[in-house]
């Protein structure tokens, strides 16, 4: 970690903080420690915080009852996830009918919020993290991409997800699946896209300077903090090691083992 600043005590004075999900606060069931610790500390010290996930094989739901299974006392609004600035665009642009690659989770959160999702005359392609997939949703959903300009999107793209049994092909795999067969890739909305962190700073009224992402990812958590101005620190509790770091092109400020040491600072105060 030579080059690299470990000290973070600075980072308690931030007034927002926002955390990966998978790799950061846990990996698959397994909570990391001093985390429930670390929210009291958050809320004892008037700090914001909220956690980001591209992972959308799980809905909105799902999240909090896994969070809160860990007995963190979470709410709807501590969630930034990749399926909520992708229903926004649908909204906003006036989509009805979706053909959804997701799981029959995500696909209830969907119909829950208006839409009628369709596997015969949709008018438009949403991917998702889909662990339901199966050749023939693949094939059907090839037709459509194959008509010239018939719109498409992601919710995130991630290449794999980490699991406690190693990783697993994520959205992005399936991106690039169906790319060899279609030569196109979508437009997505997760994670490294900056608004996922900037809409919830204008909504706050602060500025970036005070905030921090915390994660496991360069090209997707350090790179989008980067992209929004917000200091970035990097656990090496997840994906990346510190070779990845040296070699990659996104350098976040701040390098930590793990969330336990930004408890620890914060014990400090
Ligand atoms: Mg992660």
């Amino acid at each position: 970690m030579d080059n690299y600043k470990s000290n973070i005590f600075e980072l308690t004075k931030k007034q927002v903080f926002f955390f990966d999900l998978d790799g950061t606060i846990y990996l698959g069931k397994k909570l990391f420690k001093g985390v429930p610790e670390l929210i009291t500390s958050l809320k004892k010290n008037d700090k914001y915080f909220f956690f980001l996930s591209n992972n959308s094989s799980l809905s909105t739901s799902d999240y909090l009852k896994k969070l809160n299974a860990f007995n963190l006392n979470i709410t709807r609004n501590h969630l930034i996830l990749s399926q909520h600035p992708t229903l926004d665009y649908l909204k906003k642009n006036r989509f009805r009918k979706l053909f959804l690659m997701g799981t029959q989770s995500l696909k209830k959160e969907f119909e829950r919020e208006g839409f009628k999702l369709t596997e015969d005359d949709p008018e438009i392609i949403v991917l998702a993290f889909d662990k339901e997939l199966t050749y023939e949703r693949l094939a059907k959903v090839t037709q459509f991409l194959l008509k010239k300009d018939f719109p498409y999107i992601a919710t995130h793209l991630d290449n794999r997800c980490p699991t406690e049994k190693g990783y697993i092909p994520d959205a992005g795999g399936i991106a690039a699946l169906l790319h060899k067969a279609v030569e196109r890739m979508p437009r997505v909305f997760g994670k490294p896209d900056k608004e996922m962190l900037l809409f919830k700073l204008n909504e706050l009224e602060i500025s970036t300077k005070d905030a921090v992402i915390f994660g496991d990812r360069l090209y997707t958590d350090i790179k989008m903090g980067k992209n929004a101005g917000v200091s970035t620190c990097l656990c090496l509790s997840g994906e990346s090691t510190l070779d990845m770091i040296k070699n990659g092109e996104y350098k976040p400020d701040f390098i930590i083992n793990g969330i336990w040491e930004l408890l620890n600072e914060f014990n400090k105060i």
